[in-house]
């Protein structure tokens, strides 16, 4: 139900924690975060952002790209399993999602039948193993796969992927649930809304429906499904904290 990443020359972690907490407010049952920093780690946790917070206070969260979801359940009951994110088959890459995939039973079958393996109950697993399907058959980049799944889906999604080999790039896109793109200098921030973002940057973009942004090497690209690239408008915010 939130969502908060982060790339830039900060540490990662308190941003993300700091920002799911803010967004607390717009209810959910647990959370999780991905960090980038040679590996892809992911941890997650039923419960409050608090819980999580404890849960990773012994790990290493040293990083400067990472991103963090809390998670409303639509599919599959809330349990540290369900929690976003969810990594992909080869664990190379991984999404966070908001929104509800309504045609995710046959893109799983479909992925099922190739071998693909699933460990959660969500639809968001059906997205992300959809993602590296279509890459690896296309031997394309991540970005433009990510494009390319935006037209099999089906049903409304705000989501942000990471991928172990790119430690410089969040992609975004979103359909029906919000996303916010904050433009820091020489960093970005991507949030359901603002409020992670205001006391960072007050300049910032709103994705629209059937957009993807993708945040590569300290720059910001925003292309339509359809692959038009669209000149970012950069609001300034007025909000004060
Ligand atoms: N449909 C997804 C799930 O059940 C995402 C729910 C959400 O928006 O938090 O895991």
């Amino acid at each position: 139900c939130g969502i908060v990443a982060y790339v830039g020359h900060r540490e990662a972690c308190p941003i993300i924690i700091k920002g799911l907490k803010r967004l607390e407010y717009r209810g959910y049952d647990s959370a999780g975060i991905a960090l980038l920093n040679g590996n892809l780690n992911v941890y997650k946790k039923k419960g409050k952002v608090s819980e999580l917070e404890s849960y990773i206070s012994d790990k290493d969260t040293h990083s400067h790209i990472g991103m963090g979801h809390t998670r409303w359940a639509t599919h599959g009951e809330p349990n540290d399993v369900n929690a976003h994110p969810h990594y992909s088959s080869s664990k190379k890459i991984a999404i966070i999602h908001n929104g509800i995939i309504e045609n995710y039973s046959s893109l799983k079958q479909h992925l099922k039948n190739k071998g693909y393996e699933f460990h959660s109950d969500t639809d968001s697993e059906v997205f992300i193993n959809l993602i590296e399907d279509i890459r690896e058959n296309n031997n394309i980049s991540l970005a433009e796969a990510v494009r390319l799944a935006l037209h099999e889906v089906v049903g409304a999604y705000a989501i942000v992927v990471i991928s172990h080999d790119s430690p410089n790039q969040l992609i975004a896109a979103r359909k029906g649930s919000p996303l916010v793109i904050g433009v820091g200098k020489d960093e970005f921030f991507l949030a359901s809304d603002a409020t992670p973002i205001i006391e960072y940057t007050n300049e910032v973009v709103y994705l629209n429906d059937y957009e993807l942004a993708v945040i590569r090497d300290g720059k910001l690209e925003i292309r339509t499904r359809e692959d038009v690239a669209q000149t970012p408008y950069i609001q300034k915010l007025e909000l004060e904290l």
